[in-house]
């Protein structure tokens, strides 16, 4: 009752929408400036009939945990907006809760908000700034015999609310005189009394169909620090009565929410509309993005930390964008989804496939290639003369000429990935086997020749010979092995521990049909291989940029790479689900 609306009480029904279908789908590039959706097309009217003369939206998370790749969602519209019709858009903290509100989620909201690529400039506002001014207008209702001071406890005022079928019934305080509540009100401030002994309600309608406006809790008694205003208050204003009466003190002309706070906004209306407030913000809600195999709640993503299912709220698991940031997805990609998906008043589960697509769209195009073997197979070349080592030109990025090139060693005992050769050979597998050539990516063709066991029969090392000829990759003779395969020198090669990650969640819908949430976690949604070499370049990789290993996928120089041995994450394979799915023309997967 304390708490903001709740998503989960809005959650979608269990199918992948038509939002995946091309009929609503917004399909248009991400580049495209006109991406028209009711929030925009409401805007555009506004400013042209006059009802605005500029637009200022806000970004209001509350700092109680990190942000998420829903928020970014929030963020690209608020901010988008803002920019595109040439307004402003405010970053406020909503910190009325002290008891869940920490610092290191505000630097956290602030590193992701500027991360994801915006800037609201001076406009950095905390609703705790205007705890004084709310605090005279809640006195301001009592006066006017709008509020009263209410001595039920919690569970008497959930008993009292009534229910969807049955209206509530007044509280016996209701009818106390304004002095009373007054005076009452000042000494909860004073610190007079503990937690939940008295709240402030609005008076509005005991019976009123709307839950929200049967005299709502204003103001609850907290003897808690606060991050900003530490012991200053002892009340705090419920969020219901902090909101709309900030986004009316910073002029907020759209302000935009998702569809849970629907039912609130007749009660943030009655706040603004019963109060001498500068401004009367209009709010408009659309649906928040849900992702299969992906669970976007706070509340829950603060027990997979606490309950040490991932390592932090940056696990690379997580769908924090600061956990998405150190998996390696980037910034540009997380907003070519936004747009892909566009803003809708229907809820609807997204794919995550789709999201993993336009990440990968953007990483094709984007990162540079380099050689890295996972399970190393050691391959000597017993032609190729000992000590010599070749440098071999190889393309950065065949998908964008001007990254240019770069060498990599070359020599007589290299590195190949162990599932690249196999010893009795499938017909359809065409890499190295006993008595076969391939190519080595920009290198040369080797042909294997021998195979060494240990004394299990485990194979670990081919003896191959080259053929000097084909330097870069292509025969004189025009001869075309089926195979191309990576490779690093085993002299030159850096070691390196690989994260491989999967879906935190097995199921697409985590914690429905019965099941806890927690039952649905993926146990092997992170795998630690070790013992993984990278070519030379890859030493001082950038934490954070992401890489194509070729042939295996991208991957991120992760964080713990500072403390010396490299470690990269997986950010994604090469194989994308989604596009296949689109180009069989399947829609969606009822
Ligand atoms: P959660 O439900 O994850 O706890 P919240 O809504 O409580 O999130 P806030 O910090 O209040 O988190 O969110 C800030 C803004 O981001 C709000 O305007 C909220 O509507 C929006 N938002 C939160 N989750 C999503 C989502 N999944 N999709 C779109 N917008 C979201
Ligand atoms: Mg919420």
């Amino acid at each position: 009752m304390f708490e903001k609306a709740n998503s989960q009480h809005t959650r979608p029904a269990q199918t992948v929408l038509p939002m995946l279908s091309s009929a609503t789908m917004n399909t248009q590039t991400p580049s495209s400036p006109e991406r028209v959706d009711f929030i925009r097309e409401i805007v555009a009217a506004d400013l042209r009939d006059g009802r605005c003369q500029s637009v200022v939206t806000r970004f209001p998370p509350e700092p109680n945990g990190y942000l998420h790749i829903g928020h970014a969602k929030s963020i690209c519209l608020n901010f988008g907006v803002a920019q595109e019709f040439g307004g402003r858009c405010n970053l406020r903290l909503d910190d009325t809760n002290p008891v869940k509100e920490e610092q290191e989620y505000v630097d956290s909201i602030m590193t992701d908000v500027r991360w994801l690529g915006f800037d609201w400039g001076e406009h950095l506002y905390f609703a705790s700034d205007y705890f004084e001014q709310l605090y005279e207008w809640a006195v301001d209702l009592i006066e006017t015999g709008k509020a009263y001071v209410d001595d039920l406890s919690a569970d008497e005022i959930r008993e009292y609310r009534g229910t969807l079928t049955e209206p509530g019934k007044p509280s016996p305080w209701r009818d106390r005189p304004v002095e009373e509540s007054l005076d009452l009100f000042a000494r909860m401030r004073a610190g007079e009394f503990p937690n939940g002994a008295r709240v402030l309600r609005a008076k509005i309608d005991m019976a009123a169909p709307n839950i929200n406006l049967r005299d709502p809790i204003m103001y609850r008694i907290v003897h808690a620090q606060h991050p900003r205003t530490g012991d200053a208050w002892c009340v705090y204003p419920i969020y219901d009565f902090a909101h709309g009466q900030s986004d009316a003190i910073e002029g907020i002309t759209h302000s935009i929410c998702t569809l849970e706070f629907q039912d609130h906004r007749p009660l943030y209306d009655w706040y603004v509309d019963n109060l001498p407030v500068p401004s009367h913000p209009h709010q408009y809600e659309f649906a928040r993005l849900n992702l299969t195999h992906t669970v976007l709640s706070k509340r829950t993503l603060l027990r997979l930390v606490n309950e040490e299912h991932v390592r932090g709220w940056d696990d690379p698991r997580m769908p924090t964008l600061s956990g998405l940031r150190r998996r390696g997805f980037p910034a540009e990609g997380i907003r070519d989804f936004v747009t892909m998906i566009g803003v809708a008043k229907a809820d609807s589960v997204v794919e995550v496939e789709m999201f993993e697509h336009a990440v990968r769209t953007v990483l094709n195009r984007t990162s540079l290639r380099r050689f890295a073997v996972l399970d190393p197979l050691k391959v000597v070349i017993e032609n190729y003369p000992e000590g010599l080592t070749e440098e071999m030109e190889v393309l950065n990025n065949p998908e964008d000429l001007s990254a240019g090139s770069r060498s990599v060693p070359f020599a007589r005992e290299l590195w190949i990935e162990r599932d690249d050769f196999m010893e009795d050979p499938p017909k359809k597998f065409f890499r190295l086997a006993p008595g076969r050539e391939v190519r080595l990516r920009s290198a040369y063709f080797v042909t294997c020749h021998e195979v060494v066991k240990d004394a299990d029969g485990k194979v670990v090392e081919l003896r191959c010979t080259y053929d000097p000829d084909t330097r870069g990759g292509s025969a004189p003779d025009g001869r075309r092995p089926k195979a191309t395969l990576h490779w690093v020198s085993a002299e030159h090669a850096v070691a390196a521990e690989v994260r491989l990650y999967e879906h935190l969640f097995n199921s697409p819908f985590p914690g429905t049909d019965g099941r806890d949430l927690f039952e649905d976690l993926n146990p092997d949604s992170e795998t630690v291989l070790r013992g993984c070499f990278v070519e030379p370049a890859l030493a001082d990789a950038p934490i954070g940029e992401t890489v194509q290993f070729e042939r295996l996928g991208y991957f991120a120089a992760d964080q713990d790479s500072a403390s010396g041995a490299l470690v990269f994450n997986r950010t994604l394979t090469l194989k994308d689900s989604w596009a296949k799915l689109q180009a069989q023309g399947r829609h969606d997967t009822a």
